[in-house]
């Protein structure tokens, strides 16, 4: 049954982690390692039960695989989950017996944090393995991610921009933001920035006080988003806010934000398609985080890593020709735009040149 599910989605490797001194119950997954080490965070969620967890981290690590290939990163797609509940069963046991079992892979995978887990358990990790990204800046670390997302969010939407209207002028239209968290706070002061007409919404109320006073967004009440009179609809909250009950009330021509699984389903994709709104494919527009972290491979600098993010209008830029030269919809381009990739790449790389380098910090003895 699991050699099954496997070979449907492709994955190489499933590593089932067992150490009950630590409690640790924890599942890593290897998805593709052709353009290199398999990178992707690590979730600690109370799952209902192992089958849920495995069906997670299978479909999480397949994401990873995509995401790090059109972010053209020399990384394959991994991701890690710990079977526990956050506000109780943490402890540095339990994350060193994790890391163990990371630095047993020998660097095929690499772990970063994901929901649930936070820079304090990634130094435990870290004791063990060096196998780890997103620990603290003073072991060399790349810090908060978010403002680096939103930067590179700004650079999907100038793409997006190009392609619906001709031009990138961010200040000529007007933005629909849903969530002014961590991303959409940083999101809403680049708009701003430009001078962009920006509405919010979020069900923190203290978040939207705070775009409107500091930044001069307005505010729209959390249901309304989807029908505000916006060029852009950008979801930088929650997953599947485009689904059969919104889009037909959305008005915007581009929804372009750093939330995940935007979209609820293919089935939505196309829809979006035919509505004429173009998507701009969501792991494509925030690949900021892991490119971010990405960059502790070889030693974190922050320059090379705004210089990464640029990359992000490219990238989208490189899914919209796609899209247009095979007449799909983005969402399905940008999978093409991956898998083209690791098959070319996966052609002519040198066979050393996905081992992890940990220049910055690479330990000895
Ligand atoms: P966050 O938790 O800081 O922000 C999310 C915000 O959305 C919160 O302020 C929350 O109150 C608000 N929210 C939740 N439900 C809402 C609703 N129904 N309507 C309106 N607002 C709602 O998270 P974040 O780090 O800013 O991430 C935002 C999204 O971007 C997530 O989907 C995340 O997976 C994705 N993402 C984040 C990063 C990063 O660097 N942080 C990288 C890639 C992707």
């Amino acid at each position: 049954m699991i050699f099954q599910t496997l070979a449907t989605y492709g994955h190489e490797e499933v590593v089932f982690c067992h150490n009950a001194d630590a409690g640790l119950k924890a599942i890593i997954a290897i998805h593709n390692s052709v353009l290199g080490p398999a990178l992707g965070g690590l979730r600690m969620w109370p799952y209902a039960s192992e089958q849920e967890a495995l069906n997670d981290v299978l479909r999480l690590s397949r994401g990873m695989t995509y995401k790090n290939a059109v972010a053209g990163l020399n990384l394959g797609g991994g991701k890690a989950v710990i079977w526990g509940d956050p506000s109780k069963d943490k402890s540095e046991a339990l994350f060193r017996a994790f890391g163990r079992f990371v630095n047993s892979l020998g660097g095929r995978y690499i772990t970063a944090e994901d929901v649930g887990i936070d820079v304090n358990d990634m130094e435990y990790v870290f004791r063990e393995t060096d196998y780890v990204t997103g620990v603290h800046q003073v072991h060399g670390g790349s810090g908060d991610p978010s403002p680096f997302t939103a930067y590179g969010a700004l650079q999907g939407l100038m793409a997006a921009l190009q392609v619906k209207f001709g031009h990138e002028e961010v200040g000529k239209h007007t933005y629909a933001v849903q969530g002014a968290g961590h991303v959409g706070m940083h999101f809403i002061k680049l708009l701003r920035e430009q001078g962009a007409k920006v509405y919010v919404t979020d069900i923190n109320q203290k978040l939207v006080d705070q775009a409107v006073s500091e930044y001069g967004a307005e505010a729209v009440p959390l249901d309304h988003i989807y029908e505000t009179d916006a060029d852009v609809y950008s979801p930088c909250a929650l997953g599947g806010t485009v689904n059969e009950a919104t889009l037909p009330r959305l008005k915007c021509k581009i929804i372009c934000g750093a939330a995940n699984n935007q979209l609820a389903n293919d089935a939505i994709g196309d829809e979006v398609e035919k509505r004429g709104i173009l998507y701009a494919p969501d792991y494509a527009v925030n690949a900021g985080g892991v490119m971010n972290v990405s960059l502790e491979i070889d030693g974190y600098n922050r320059e090379r890593a705004m210089r990464m993010m640029r990359t992000i209008y490219y990238n989208l830029g490189k899914i919209f020709q796609i899209a247009k030269r095979d007449g799909i919809p983005t969402y399905k381009a940008a999978d093409r735009m991956a898998e083209e990739r690791i098959d070319l790449i996966g052609r002519v790389k040198l066979p050393n040149m996905g081992q992890p380098r940990f220049l910055g910090r690479m330990r000895h003895g």
